[in-house]
């Protein structure tokens, strides 16, 4: 190892040395990571590459502006990171621009009401409670307080977005943007529909993109890009790279949306995790990467299926994506029980609504499970087999005590197959 590395990567020792308190929470953090199944369907784990990029001194650099015309001197070398952060993010969406300075997903919409909205004009998008996202006119975010949100559904029977319902609101409200897009939406969505409808109305067709981009770069869905206006997303998800986010948009609309990200929403950008987000798109564009995409989505479908078999019946009958919503009525559980009875047994999952939940969202009906990570450690459609007999056991006849025999029994099975396929396997 060159002594530089301290310089220019992260160095564990001098932290330990120095902040033993810090350094021992990265430590059991890693910890918790290694010893237990994550299933959360938003999380994923990032490589070493892309973490180093993240611990390096370009997170010293103020960089306010965009590459060769910034408001600060010396930023020659990060603007080679920006540099190479957009012709990769570019080239892996086949997209006409990009803007990789958004600091995370929240951040990048904020930046499609910055360019296209004033404050008190119409969105209209999924509703929360549906799958859509606290940024697509909540009322407990900007979005919702400053903008006139009008929210669709999925339909009763299908459990699929209600495309009738979103035309009939597009027709009505004349939204000046429609959102496709959300965090609890197993199915593809129909980017057609929706840019003939945006046309239709003349609203902006935006897809918020956070939760599957991943799967597009990897080529294993379709993708939004050639149908949308702008697509945001997340670069933390299936897509594996540093907590972050991004957009891509046609070049007519890329000068409206980089004012918006900067000066509008943001001020610097944070260099140290645009170059991870290079490093990312980089790894994203290989054949591995490609082999992982389409294996987080086999495994999603195993998974959702092995669930439903145990009763634990997936919402819309199954997944096309990384992730699948449960309905725990028919199991007689909630999903904040079956939340805290899989963390005791070392299964960390989260509770969610279904649509038409009966109940409140902090108790829910159901939970949202993901593949993302397990895939990353390299489990295949016969582990998720497994999985899906420890979240049964767990949930339905498990309880919230870890020290429960059913809770250390479960633990005890989650350990076994998490030792075959480490998370961050050690050298
Ligand atoms: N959009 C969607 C659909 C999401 O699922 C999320 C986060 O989960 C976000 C936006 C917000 O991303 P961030 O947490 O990085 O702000």
């Amino acid at each position: 190892m060159s002594t530089d590395q301290t310089f220019y990567g992260s160095d564990f020792g001098a932290l330990s040395s120095f902040d033993p308190d810090i350094a021992g929470v990265l430590l059991s953090e890693l910890d918790r990571i290694r010893g237990g199944l994550q299933l959360i369907a938003s999380e994923n784990m990032s490589s070493p590459e892309v973490l180093t990029a993240l611990g390096s001194t370009l997170s010293n650099k103020y960089a306010e502006g965009y590459p060769g015309r910034r408001y600060y001197g010396g930023c020659s070398e990060v603007d080679k990171a920006e540099q190479i952060a957009l012709e990769r993010c570019t080239a892996l969406f086949d997209a006409e621009h990009a803007n990789v300075q958004p600091h995370s997903g929240a951040s990048a919409n904020q930046a499609v009401y910055g360019a296209f909205m004033k404050p008190g004009e119409t969105i209209l998008a999924m509703s929360l409670p549906h799958g859509g996202h606290l940024t697509h006119g909540s009322k407990v975010s900007f979005s919702g307080k400053w903008f006139n949100a009008v929210h669709y559904g999925v339909d009763k029977e299908t459990e699929n977005i209600d495309y009738d319902q979103v035309t009939a609101l597009a027709r009505e409200h004349r939204p000046k943007v429609i959102c496709a897009g959300g965090s609890a939406i197993p199915r593809l969505i129909d980017f057609e529909f929706f840019r003939n409808l945006a046309d239709e109305v003349g609203a902006i067709f935006w897809v918020d993109a956070a939760h599957f981009i991943g799967l597009v770069a990897g080529r294993a869905i379709p993708s939004p890009v050639p149908w949308a206006d702008v697509v945001t997303f997340t670069t933390h998800k299936v897509l594996r790279g540093p907590r972050s986010g991004a957009l891509v948009c046609t070049a007519e609309h890329a000068a409206a949306l980089d004012k918006a990200v900067f000066p509008m929403m943001q001020g610097g950008p944070q260099m140290h995790t645009i170059a991870a987000k290079a490093v990312n798109f980089k790894e994203c564009a290989t054949p591995e990467y490609a082999a992982y995409a389409t294996q987080v989505i086999a495994n999603a479908r195993q998974l959702a299926t092995s669930l439903g078999e145990h009763g634990i019946r997936p919402t819309t009958g199954g997944t096309d994506t990384h992730l699948s919503l449960h309905d725990l009525q028919g199991v007689g559980v909630t999903g904040a029980d079956a939340e805290v009875r899989a963390d005791a047994a070392g299964i960390v999952l989260n509770k969610n609504a279904i649509p038409f939940d009966p109940q409140k969202p902090n108790v829910a009906s159901g939970i949202r499970v993901g593949t993302p990570c397990v895939t990353t450690q390299g489990m295949g459609t016969s582990e998720m087999v497994t999985i899906a007999d420890l979240i049964a056991t767990a949930v339905i006849k498990g309880d919230a005590d870890p020290g429960h025999a059913v809770s250390q029994q479960v633990r005890a099975e989650v350990s076994e197959l998490v030792t075959r396929f480490p998370a961050y396997p050690r050298p």
